[in-house]
């Protein structure tokens, strides 16, 4: 196949030249001016011809073994070619086979994906991948969390010395089976419960693999429930990073730090200071980066809003008269501190009968059509759901932020998001790599060229993606042709439109994309090993 006459975006971040790009045998195999043979080639006259998005945070892999390839449709229409996976904790392995805890994993925030995990291992979770045939290229982190749950279930401890040894075994194991490297989320259980001593040794094993340990910190606003009360003290979403870049610095691991976000407009005032924590960090050799979404609102559970005290008493705090008259009150000044609070949560996925037709709506407005408080309706959405409810949590951002991180140098580019199965869409699933690119386009705030170093060159080099992420001749054919002065990402009421501007998506050179229409095509991705 031959990509005729772009604009070529090689995703190194260097400056856009013309020519082709001939691809064959899944590799670029030439790139310049090339003769225009008998054979297949697409006209891409006015076009750019970009390596393919990797997204750089991803929750997909809990969907790849599902057997249903068009979950990842709105992926291949946004140009993405490439997922990191694992994120956050939760992974589709790295739990002991014996667990008893097994649905706890499996009735994850991504559970969509398959009914039962019945894999044991990572090289068996592969084989069934390599049985039903990816659509995409998935890098694979193991998740901290699924290692520890499988051992200590949701229990509010530390582990005790023999867990302890047991869950750096299973994090090793699945490192040394390919493995890119061990996710944390330290605002889920059962991370929340994870001290630092424990989360340093985890540190370390990944150190002594050579690979890179991600981390959703413990906190992303001002004030969170995840840390005790302490007046005057530290804004917790910069303790959360404090932790972190100690962390990074006592054991020199490689450290993403996950969707660098601000939630809650009073959390807005720390950004100057936890950029300077990154820049002073990375000025001392600390390997640091961060990744970050376009959109000022975000995909969770609901339940990341509760205090560990309350997680721990999960589910009869919530019945418990003495235990929400407490956390009313908590989250009232919780709320008032971050400047977030109902008006800014959206229900998604209320995951339950009794407010599934609320989906899409904010608490504010259910409560008034339920007849009840906000903060009571909230709580029973999370009782009828079994703690299961999803929204999507708005002001994670504001414009200004978004433009300023997409200019750092450690920023690189991710949507942190999957389809839900039903309700509202999270937007971030459907358009988030053409909003970059619209928004470094209209915006000006970095280059063509550098937007699209982000969301392939450097995340490729971030997670150090064996020939991948550049238009480079040996390479993977993984390319994205584009339309420079149309991309855009799409918006309506339900979260889930699409996006324009992007033409043609090729996954190791099988066509994916064409014209603008997705083509599921199983088989044409590949588990990359780190
Ligand atoms: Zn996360």
């Amino acid at each position: 196949m031959l990509l005729r006459g772009g604009l070529i975006v090689d995703g190194t971040g260097g400056p856009a030249r013309g020519g082709s790009v001939l691809l064959e045998g899944g590799r670029i195999a030439a790139i310049g001016d090339l003769p225009d043979e008998a054979g297949a080639s697409i006209d891409c006259a006015g076009k750019v011809i970009a390596p393919g998005f990797i997204d750089a945070h991803s929750h997909m892999d809990f969907f790849s073994a599902s057997g249903d390839p068009h979950h990842f449709d709105s992926f291949t229409a946004q140009g993405v070619t490439t997922f990191v996976a694992g994120n956050c904790g939760f992974s589709p392995f790295g739990f002991a086979p014996e667990t008893k805890h097994r649905d706890l994993i499996e009735n994850s925030l991504f559970k969509a994906g398959r009914e039962h995990l019945d894999w044991n291992s990572f090289a068996e979770y592969r084989e069934v991948l390599d049985e039903i045939g990816l659509t995409h290229n998935f890098l694979h982190l193991v998740g901290h969390g699924a290692a520890r749950t499988s051992l200590s279930g949701f229990e509010a401890r530390p582990l005790t010395e023999g867990e302890h040894a047991q869950m750096l075994g299973l994090l090793d194991s699945a490192l040394s089976e390919g493995a890119a490297g061990v996710s944390l989320g330290l605002q889920y259980k059962p991370g929340v419960f994870a001290k630092l001593d424990e989360l340093d040794e985890v540190a370390r094993l990944v150190k002594r693999h050579d690979k890179i340990l991600t981390v959703h910190a413990k906190a992303y606003s001002s004030f969170s429930g995840t840390y005790p009360m302490v007046p005057f003290g530290r804004a917790h979403n910069l303790k959360a990073i404090d932790e972190m870049l100690g962390l990074a610095r006592r054991t020199r691991v490689r450290l993403q730090f996950s969707h660098l976000i601000f939630v809650g407009t009073r959390t807005w005032k720390t950004v100057d200071e936890a950029v300077d924590l990154f820049d002073r960090a990375i000025a001392d050799g600390v390997d640091v980066c961060f990744d970050m979404f376009p959109y000022r609102c975000g995909a969770t559970l609901l339940n990341t809003l509760l205090p560990e005290w309350f997680m721990a008493r999960m589910p009869g705090a919530l019945r418990s008269p003495l235990a929400r008259a407490r956390l009313r009150v908590e989250a009232d000044v919780g709320f008032h501190l971050v400047g977030f609070g109902y008006p800014q949560m959206q229900i998604t996925n209320a995951c339950c009968e009794e407010y599934d037709e609320h989906n899409g709506r904010f608490i504010p407005d259910i409560a008034k059509r339920v007849g009840k408080s906000n903060f009571d309706t909230m709580l029973d959405i999370l009782d009828k759901s079994s703690v299961e409810a999803r929204g999507l949590f708005h002001e994670y951002y504001n414009d200004e932020i978004i433009d300023r991180l997409m200019q750092h140098p450690a920023a690189i580019f991710a949507s942190d998001s999957w389809p839900e199965p039903g309700g509202h869409q999270n937007p971030a699933a459907y358009g988030t790599f053409p909003r970059f690119l619209g928004r470094a386009r209209e915006r000006g705030n970095i280059s063509l060229e550098e937007a699209v170093c982000k969301m392939t060159g450097s995340a490729a080099a971030r997670f150090r993606l064996s020939k991948r992420g550049l238009i480079k001749e040996g390479y993977a054919a993984d390319v994205v042709v584009f339309d420079w002065d149309a991309v855009k990402d799409g918006t309506n009421k339900t979260g889930d439109a699409a996006p324009s501007g992007v033409e043609e998506v090729f996954v190791n050179g099988e066509r994916i994309l064409e014209a603008g229409a997705v083509r599921a095509i199983r088989g044409a991705g590949e588990v990359l090993l780190g």
